[in-house]
């Protein structure tokens, strides 16, 4: 990929005076051992501006330079002082301009420039760097060149140079070389240039190596050879070469040692798992080198796979972003149980009821348990690890109608520290039943219920860490293979305070319901971690993985001495904005245990990714002293929900940098999805206390499929949480819009219907849409609910406009949120398809998030509120008025002002009306209303009669019947058809003149109603 360049600098040979020691570098075969190096480790030049420190050495400088007595070395140092200076003065002479650069600094060790700026900006057209067109390859060309003319500042010697890059940044042409000698790379090398985008030359330096001439280039040993020693020394078995992860390269290594250089030619090897770079003598296959390449610390990547679109997508890998990951210290627990020592319960642990200590002794005989109402797996016969247990029941099942019966802990001193957070660890192995019972709504009131609780206050008060809600728990069942021991991690930080003492952990049973028992709780091996939190995050000083799902742990914490130390790494799907729970299994989990290495790398345990064909579920801990590593998944729901959730959060915080992602109306915090929801239940929805539930479908024709196997529905839903973040301010709406009555399906009462909610459903399938419209692989994101969701169906609703027909505000308005929201997310989509003929959707994107801050609750505000958006954002009056036609093709439009003062004079069977037009350059004509006197008396309906006058302001009705008053209005209209408010009121009573004079008065009445109201009542 990319060009190469070379040149030949044609530099007669120099002999210098570090090549005095002609020949052999002898080198002394002292392989240090890591730790026993430390006093004679030695910085390692290339790189000057690397950070130091990560090199290690397994040489000593060869022994004719050792033997120089210090006197030498410092004629030798001003020596190389006196030629920089005169190479310097060189360049300065040959561009004529001694004024226009000076050296930023020096590489003291090769006697090159590092950098060389400008001492002043560069003027136009002046000296050699004067280029104010052409190519890229023509600013190679004069760097190049440039090298060539200069090749004594360079001191490059016999050497060549390599182009390695080329790139381009805010206006800045960057340029770099390395020096390569015989085709050999010369490690660390680096000549550079930067460009203005005039192609005048701002700066450059060099980092390149005199006098390489001495070195014997033929290398002696083979790569694989190579690769052995390294092997060799690693421990590890010599990895093949078509692994593809193993990558060698011969090289020149410059070698500092002190003030001094020395050369060796290396095999270059990058090991397997990206973390060391092994330098092996070519010749003599000695280590020369090794580079630990990652930054210190623990650092890792978490990934799963998902469904990119589909439930029967093939699944697609990606980096999980926002998820905590949790890095506890295991040498000091803030709390630990394991129940295995004594024969004897803990003590003050508090047991109600039938709680109990020891070893589960399941029931051998079945029967009678299944006449008393069993269910679900049975009770452990031995503990997750030993033999004993605290359990609800050890000998069977928990009973029906209970109270909810506490396991209580001991208090549990807590010191708060600045510098951690506490983690609750243990293993279960549970089983409750439920069964619903449901009130008149349709409610469910009884099920046997589970739970973990937490107080700070003594006891006084408790917070719910987690309990079952609505769902079964089978353990043992959840997984096949398993051993039935669930590990459960709960960040109970947020249930303490910074006056915590101490806390107190409960584990409730019951209440249960009439109907059907199972095992109940046992529980062990306890604990409470200590989690480090990030010393640089000042939001909640918590470890995230990055978009791509890389996290790192910096190797030192201030003020805390944590390595070397028995560090435990783990996470669950629980991150910044979004947590996943599924009420059908266990939630997905990732622990490393037993960590004593501040720079952990290992790829096998630190890069890991949840893939529900690959549970890898229970790799239990076989020796507690040796690394463990625990890791599960039940299914793609969890991982699709956490994945597309984030996604779609990504893109609004994209294009809406104030955006924080926090559901605004209770408390702050991540929200909560549920996958799996329900028996068969067969929907989706978003609820006010930040939470999701997805159904996991019944699988019948014209039923649904599983509902978080779809990223449409996901955004669909996540969408109804982004909503409502700006509209939880506005309780109840300050205008319901259109508001209409239907049956709420699932109550059997009446519910009033407001445009707000089907604004709610319109943004929701509009964003559904947008995040899965694509359209180079055919796949139309207007389609809601399809792929298969919705059984024997293509889709549920689609956001589409029939262009014969369409969908038409107030025309086509009803009693159904959803079909009343296909008017505006239809209009939406007009705007989205338009724009994205152009290549600008993300336009539409961002002025259709960004007019929610508005909170309009009608369908004509919402509108205004993306014109003001557009017009503050973009101010293109082309986009605007596409964006007024598109809505104004759904019949949405900003409400033309009404005409004023109406005047009827009467005549034989006629009535002449005339009216001021109001200040509305939108109008484009006005409707005459009429309807005789009778009428209004026995309703306050608008006159029903209509008549176009066009745009004009005078209007005559004829065939009217004498004698009989008439009351007449006039509304304005817009191109949509949009009409204004009516005109106040005028009764006219037509006459033969040859009988009698008329009658013609005015009515103001304002009690008619406003905006849409009064629109709607016309038709
Ligand atoms: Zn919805």
């Amino acid at each position: 990929m990319g060009r190469r360049w070379q040149m030949m600098i044609s530099e007669r040979r120099r002999r210098r005076w570090w090549q005095s020691a002609a020949g052999l570098l002898l080198l002394l075969s002292v392989i240090l051992a890591n730790l026993g190096l430390a006093g004679t480790v030695l910085a390692f030049l290339p790189p000057s501006e690397q950070p130091g420190g990560n090199y290690t050495y397994f040489v000593q400088r060869s022994r004719e330079k050792r033997a120089r007595g210090k006197r030498e070395q410092a004629a030798a140092k001003e020596t190389a002082r006196e030629l920089r200076r005169q190479n310097w003065q060189r360049f300065i002479r040959r561009q004529g301009n001694s004024g226009a650069w000076q050296v930023s600094s020096w590489n003291t060790i090769t006697g090159t420039p590092h950098r060389v700026s400008r001492i002043t900006p560069p003027s136009f057209g002046e000296g050699v760097w004067r280029r104010l067109f052409g190519s890229e390859d023509e600013l190679i060309d004069y760097a190049t060149r440039f090298v060539e003319e200069n090749k004594d500042l360079f001191r490059l010697g016999e050497s060549e140079i390599q182009l390695v890059r080329v790139a381009e940044q805010s206006g800045i042409f960057y340029i770099d070389f390395q020096q390569v000698y015989q085709n050999i790379p010369v490690y660390g090398s680096r000549i550079w240039f930067q460009f203005d985008d005039s192609y005048r030359l701002l700066s450059f330096g060099a980092d390149s190596y005199p006098g390489i001439e001495e070195l014997e280039t033929r290398p002696l040993i083979d790569k694989i050879k190579a690769r052995q020693i390294v092997s060799e020394h690693l421990g590890t078995s010599s990895p093949a070469e078509s692994d593809g992860e193993s990558q060698s390269e011969l090289v020149i290594l410059p070698a500092r040692f002190e003030d001094d250089l020395e050369y060796f030619l290396v095999w270059m090897l990058d090991m397997p798992g990206g973390i060391w770079r092994y330098f092996v003598d070519a010749r003599s296959g000695q280590i020369i080198s090794r580079l630990r390449r990652s930054r210190a610390g623990i650092s890792g990547t978490i990934r799963g796979k998902v469904l990119p679109q589909f439930y029967n997508d093939s699944p697609a890998e990606v980096g999980l972003p926002d998820l905590y990951v949790y890095l506890m210290n295991k040498n000091e627990p803030i709390f630990q149980a394991l129940f295995e020592d004594s024969n004897t319960p803990p003590a003050d642990w508090k047991a109600q009821g039938l709680w109990g200590y020891g070893q589960p002794t399941p029931p051998a005989d079945l029967s009678g348990l299944m006449a008393s109402g069993h269910g679900g797996p049975l009770d452990p016969d031995r503990g997750h690890t030993g033999q004993k247990v605290f359990g609800y029941n050890l000998a069977g099942d928990y009973t029906n109608l209970m109270r909810p019966t506490y396991l209580t802990t001991p208090p549990i001193s807590f010191t708060p520290s600045s510098g951690s957070k506490p983690i609750l660890r243990f293993w279960r192995w549970l089983g409750v039943y439920k069964e619903y019972s449901e009130d008149d709504s349709g409610n469910r009131t009884s099920f046997d219920r589970a739970s973990v609780e937490i107080s700070a206050n003594r006891g006084i008060t408790w917070d719910t860490v987690w309990s079952n809600a609505t769902s079964q728990i089978e353990d043992p069942f959840y997984l096949e293979g398993s051993s039935g021991w669930n590990l459960q991690i709960f960040d109970v930080s947020p249930f303490i305070n910074d006056s915590s003492q101490e806390i107190r952990l409960r584990w409730g049973m019951g209440p249960t319901d009439s109907s059907g028992i199972f095992s109940g709780w046992n529980i062990d091996d306890i604990d409470i971690l200590e989690s480090l939190i990030n010393p640089n995050d000042t939001v909640r000083g918590n470890f995230k993985t990055d978009a791509s799902g890389n996290f790192q742990f910096p190797a030192t914490w201030p003020g805390k001495n944590v390595f070397p130390n028995k560090l435990v790494i783990a996470a669950k799907l629980a991150g910044k904005y979004v947590e996943v729970y599924n009420e059908d299994s266990w939630d997905a989990v990732w622990v490393v245990e037993n960590i004593n290495d501040p720079n952990f790398q290992d790829p096998n345990y630190t890069y890991f990714i949840w893939d529900p064909e690959n549970p890898n579920n229970a790799i239990a801990p076989a020796d507690p002293d040796s690394l463990s590593v625990y890791f599960r998944i039940s299914s793609y729901n969890e991982l699709n929900v956490y994945y597309h959730i984030n996604r779609m959060l990504r893109y609004i915080k994209e294009i809406d940098s104030k955006y924080d992602g926090m559901w605004r109306g209770g408390k702050k915090g991540p929200i909560k999805a549920v996958v799996k929801w329900g028996d068969y239940y067969t929907n989706a929805f978003w609820t006010p206390e930040n939470r999701i539930y997805f159904g996991e479908g019944d699988g019948k024709v014209d039923g649904y499929r599983d509902f978080s196997l779809f990223a449409d529905i996901i955004y669909h839903e996540y969408t109804h949480a982004i909503t409502e973040s700006f509209y939880s301010f506005f309780l109840p709406p300050a205008d319901p819009g259109l508001a209409t009555t239907s049956t709420d399906t699932t109550t059997q009462q009446p519910q009033l219907t407001t445009e707000l909610d089907a604004m709610h459903e319109a943004f929701s399938d509009y964003w559904a849409a947008a995040l899965t419209h694509d359209p180079a692989n055919g796949i139309d994101g207007a389609k809601i609910g399809d792929g298969g969701f919705w059984i024997g169906h293509d889709y549920v609703r689609n956001i589409n406009t029939d262009e014969d027909r369409p969908l038409k505000y107030p025309d086509d308005y009803g009693d159904d949120a959803y079909a009343n929201s296909l008017i505006l997310s239809q209009a939406m989509w007009d705007v989205r398809k338009k724009l994205a003929a152009e290549g600008r959707e993300k336009i539409a994107d961002i002025i259709f998030h960004k007019a929610r801050y508005a909170g309009s609750t009608s369908f004509c505000d919402y509108l205004q509120a993306v014109l003001d958006q557009e017009s503050r954002l973009y101010h293109d009056p082309n986009t605007a008025i596409m964006i007024k036609d598109q809505f104004g093709k759904h019949g949405i439009s900003r409400i033309p002002l009404a005409p004023t003062n109406p005047v009827a004079t009467v005549s034989d069977r006629a009535v002449h009306l005339t009216w001021e037009a109001p200040p509305d350059e939108d109008i484009v004509g006005y409707h005459v209303y009429y309807r005789t006197e009778n009428d209004i008396e026995t309703s306050r309906e608008d006159p029903s009669v209509q008549k176009d006058a066009g745009n004009t302001t005078s209007f005559t009705i004829t065939g009217l019947t004498n004698e009989t008053t008439y009351v007449l209005k006039v509304k304005s209209y817009n191109k949509y058809g949009t009409e204004s408010e009516s005109s106040d009121y005028v009764y006219a009573t037509p006459y033969d003149p040859k009988t009698r004079s008329g009658i013609v008065y005015q009515e103001n009445d304002s009690s008619l109603g406003t905006c849409f109201i009064s629109a709607i009542r016309m038709r």
